[in-house]
């Protein structure tokens, strides 16, 4: 036994990463998809070009979601809510750091990027963006 370097060092985990919230607009119709898409999801039109969205929206509704698919057990009860970015686009993503009983429609959030699933030690980690209330 040698000396081996963990696989994902934590320093590395919990890291502040610089990142972008990417998603794509529809150069001919201008809907805005977040996740970015390959096709319009409204005019079908695959003449999309990315872009960078803003971090900032508000909570339009949500859902709290308490059987979440296996590997996401560890954070049940988890919240998907339907956020308006400032620019006006629509997007469905995950909340964090807020209590199912705290999230109201109108509340505003911000983008952080996020740990969201981790299989065992030296398991798969994905990371992805979710949403929390800003911290001032
Ligand atoms: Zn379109």
């Amino acid at each position: 036994m040698g000396i081996s370097a963990p696989s994902v060092p934590r320093v590395w985990r919990e890291r502040i990463i610089k990142y972008r919230l990417l998603g794509s607009k529809c150069a001919d119709c201008g809907k805005i998809s977040y996740p970015p898409r390959k096709a319009c999801p409204r005019c079908g039109s695959t003449n999309l070009v990315e872009i960078s969205l803003p971090k900032r929206g508000k909570v339009l509704s949500y859902t709290v979601i308490r059987t979440p698919p296996r590997g996401y057990l560890k954070y049940s009860p988890y919240i998907i809510a339907l956020i308006e970015l400032e620019n006006g686009a629509r997007i469905l993503a995950q909340l964090t750091d807020v209590d199912p009983d705290e999230v109201k429609s109108g509340m505003v959030v911000e983008a952080v990027f996020r740990r969201y699933r981790e299989q065992g030690e030296d398991g798969i980690i994905e990371y992805g963006i979710k949403f929390r209330p800003p911290i001032t």
